[in-house]
């Protein structure tokens, strides 16, 4: 056994909602290494899934047999400050990619609410922030090294590959182990953040100029209650950001007690007293502070996120943004909703990206979430039933119920993908039962 393999006693996801015990972990060190791992697998018929931190919600990374770390492809390999450029290991947590290119007074285009996954585990299932104007990770991407599923190193980039790299950017780990990611980056400018409480149907009326004055706008808002609160940002180049113990201290007020604790205690109440949802609702919209700061990008964009819960969330065009609210609002007015976990709302652009959840169109995200202790089925039965209707498709790594058949007619690219799923990947190395249920069979590789 190489020494890059180890027995692994069980593995689970951040939530705790998957786990499984996996036959062994390998954590290549080299390219050689990773690529002798895979060819040996594919010969003794055995499959490898890659992971990340491990933060899904769906069980894209289960398997029986080999599960593969890219802890040793981590760190900032070379920044390129003229070419706007990061070239960047696979293993890298996004909150240490964004830190160590703030030391060279850069920034990514934008982020998410967390910061603890991985670049490649992120951009494997097209993982976004907010902003109608900006992408996902994944089209930040210029070029990527991976293994197939024979083991070849493969460069893709514009010249070499630029549809295999326009395809693998959002690849479910199901076309090959990323190892280094090419990423844009641009000069780190310090954003005004400004935090409101407010309302459902405020927000409504004026959803489209918030969304479109904004560089990055998002909203929560707490179904069976107007109560709701909003997240603008925007670059201020030359203004000073905020630090010292103030700025330390609104922080740890907003991102951990507001945010954190101040939810899970109300779950707890919920849980044990459900009558009390509305009254809690009604006193935690004096606690909400409404604040203005200006942050350096690393630290405006995520949030710590420490109470375990589940999620479905769904991209709708953006052109039905207000139907879709209007019509979740409705809908869930007549459901007994006891989460205390607000809905999110984000914007993102439309990406040319196979599998991306934006694939061809800007949409609104709307995510619903329920706390771990709580039965959410129901309630993510009633708001899928709505997304779907209103021509959704589901975020890749929270939960949701469809099948191949149904995300086949969701995606106008999908026969791209699975061409290149099955050049990539002609033996099934990097298959798992989560990605046969979504992506079907694997289809048979074109003739030579
Ligand atoms: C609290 C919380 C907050 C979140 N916030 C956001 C958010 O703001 N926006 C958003 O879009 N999503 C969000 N997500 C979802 C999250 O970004 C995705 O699930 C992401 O894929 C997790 O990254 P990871 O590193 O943990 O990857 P994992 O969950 O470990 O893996 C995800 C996928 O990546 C693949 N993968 C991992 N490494 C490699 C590799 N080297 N090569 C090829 N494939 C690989 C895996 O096989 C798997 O298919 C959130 C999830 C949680 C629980």
């Amino acid at each position: 056994m190489s020494r890059a393999v180890e027995k692994f006693p069980f593995w689970t996801n951040w939530n705790r909602n998957l786990t499984f015990r996996p036959e062994q972990l390998a954590r290549p060190d080299s390219l050689e290494a990773l690529s002798r791992i895979i060819v040996g697998a594919a010969g003794e018929g055995r499959t490898v899934r890659p992971v990340g931190s491990g933060i899904s919600y769906t069980p894209l990374v289960q398997t029986d047999h080999l599960m593969l770390s890219l802890d040793a492809f981590s760190g900032v390999e070379r920044v390129d400050a003229a070419a706007g450029t990061a070239v960047v290991g696979a293993g890298t947590r996004l909150g240490t990619l964004a830190r160590e290119l703030a030391r060279h007074g850069l920034a990514l285009a934008n982020l998410g609410d967390i910061d603890r996954q991985t670049v490649a585990g992120a951009v494997a299932t097209g993982t976004h922030g907010t902003g109608i104007t900006i992408g996902s990770l994944s089209s930040q991407i210029v070029a990527m090294t991976i293994v197939d599923g024979t083991g070849c190193v493969r460069q893709l980039d514009a010249d070499r590959a630029p549809e295999l790299l326009r395809v693998a950017r959002v690849g479910l780990g199901a076309l090959g182990v990323i190892t280094s990611i090419t990423l844009k980056v641009q000069p780190a400018q310090p954003l005004l953040v400004e935090r409101e409480g407010t309302t459902l149907a405020k927000l409504l009326r004026d959803l489209d100029t918030l969304v479109r004055a904004n560089r990055n706008f998002e909203f929560f808002w707490f179904p069976r209650h107007g109560l709701a609160y909003s997240k603008k940002m925007n670059e201020v180049p030359g203004r000073r950001p905020a630090g010292g113990v103030l700025q330390r201290a609104k922080r740890f007020a907003n991102d951990i007690l507001v945010e954190n604790a101040l939810i899970w205690v109300a779950c707890e109440c919920v849980r044990r007293w459900p009558g009390s949802r509305q009254r809690l609702l009604d006193v935690g919209g004096h606690l909400v502070p409404n604040e203005t700061m200006v942050l350096e990008p690393h630290r405006a964009y995520a949030t710590p996120r420490l109470v375990r819960h589940y999620e479905v969330e769904y991209a709708i065009p953006y052109g039905r943004a207000s139907e879709a609210l209007g019509l979740l609002d409705e809908t869930l007015a007549r459901h007994p909703v006891k989460t205390m976990f607000p809905v999110e709302v984000r914007f993102t652009a439309a990406e040319d990206i196979p599998l991306s959840m934006s694939q061809g169109r800007d949409v609104v995200y709307i995510a619903v979430h329920a706390y771990r202790r709580e039965d959410y089925r129901e309630l993510f039965d009633l708001c899928e039933d709505l997304f779907l209707r209103l021509d959704g498709r589901p975020h890749w790594g929270k939960l949701h119920s469809l099948q191949s058949g149904e995300l086949r007619r969701r995606y106008p690219c999908w026969d791209e993908f699975q061409a290149a799923r099955a050049a990539l990947d002609p033996a099934g190395v990097f298959e798992n039962g989560y990605l046969r249920r979504v992506l079907g069979p694997r289809p048979a590789p074109a003739p030579a």
